[in-house]
């Protein structure tokens, strides 16, 4: 079997800017893939000071929303919600909230329940293999968004089956880009790229240019762009099926699971999507991924102000609008 690294995320790499002024650039390994953030500041000194205290914004933002640290709030909640209420902070139910909001619109696509599924195909723990049917349809019981109950007034989350587990992976790194993007602006950053494993922010414009412009490369040959993106003010992520992945006897499973059969997700090789927030790209991106080209498009033609660019395996590239 072979499987892919796990920092894997190759999308988004060509950035051009504007020569006179100097580009300051710092780069961490954060929520298990590459954070890298580049930005122009009035001087090094206060670029440099900015991209640390977006940096901090990010590895506390893991901290809390990490499946993997057992002290975060998420696996307490994990632990606890099928038991009891759990009560949690005003940042964890707003992100679980929006989590279901994106459920909605996608019909059940987007799920943060997938938790259960993601462990019996073996991404939590590396040791990836096929589960048996049985052991699918059993799993399937515990996932299901309207599992999960909130009481927003008393800040509580409680999950209607004892054994649903959640799984922010498809939305959190999104946000994680968001709020490191405020976090700039507060220390007085007008012109920056955040960018967390192919979720990314462009803030400003380079100087002396009107935007940011960002190539999407071919996952399939890396040396060809699929998008030229000139983006301002907005963001762009990619779901990918070559991020995260094992293969066996030639097939490729990827890491993104419909939540419906409990299978991973077959027949998109990747999906890009610009908006105005690096949170819905990255909800997005995902759902469209699930939902497939005819559903996925339906989706995006429902979202005021969204791009969508399809990869499909057999090749068709879908670029909407
Ligand atoms: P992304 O790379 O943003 O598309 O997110 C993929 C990650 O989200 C996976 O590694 C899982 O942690 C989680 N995930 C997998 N399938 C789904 C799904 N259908 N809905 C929401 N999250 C998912
Ligand atoms: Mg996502």
């Amino acid at each position: 079997m072979k499987r892919c690294g796990v920092f894997y995320s190759l999308v988004f790499i060509f950035i051009t800017g504007c020569a006179n002024q100097p580009l300051y650039k710092e780069t961490r390994i954060v929520m298990d893939t590459f954070g890298e953030i580049s930005c122009y500041g009035p001087s090094k000194a206060d670029a440099v000071k900015a991209m640390d205290a977006a940096f901090k914004e990010m590895e506390r933002i893991e901290h809390v929303f990490s499946k993997f640290n057992k002290d975060s709030e998420i696996s307490r909640i994990n632990s606890q919600a099928g038991a009891e209420d759990v009560i949690t902070n005003p940042e964890v139910l707003k992100l679980i909230q929006d989590s279901i909001y994106y459920s909605n619109i996608s019909e059940g696509s987007f799920d943060i329940t997938v938790g259960p599924l993601m462990q019996i195909w073996g991404f939590v723990h590396k040791n990836n293999s096929i589960p048996d049917r049985q052991t699918i349809e059993g799993t399937l019981r515990h996932v299901g968004y309207k599992k999960i109950s909130i009481d927003p007034e008393k800040l509580s989350i409680r999950f209607l089956d004892k054994e649903t587990r959640i799984d922010l992976g498809a939305i959190a790194k999104g946000y994680a880009v968001d709020r490191a993007k405020d976090v700039l602006i507060s220390h007085g950053i007008k012109n920056a790229l955040v960018n967390l494993g192919g979720n990314i922010f462009a803030l400003g414009q380079a100087p002396g240019r009107i935007s940011w412009n960002i190539g999407v490369e071919d996952p399939r040959n890396k040396a060809r762009l699929l998008w030229r993106l000139r983006l301002k003010d907005r963001a762009v992520s990619t779901s990918g099926n070559y991020e995260r992945f094992f293969i066996l006897n030639g097939k490729r499973y990827s890491h993104i699971i419909n939540p419906i059969t409990g299978q991973p997700c077959q027949g998109i090789i990747s999906v890009t999507v610009v908006t105005d927030s690096a949170e819905s790209c990255d909800a997005l991106s995902t759902a469209i991924f699930v939902m497939g080209e005819e559903k996925g498009l339906k989706l995006a033609r429902s979202i005021k102000d969204i791009q969508v660019l399809i990869l499909k395996e057999d090749g068709k590239i879908i670029n909407y609008p």
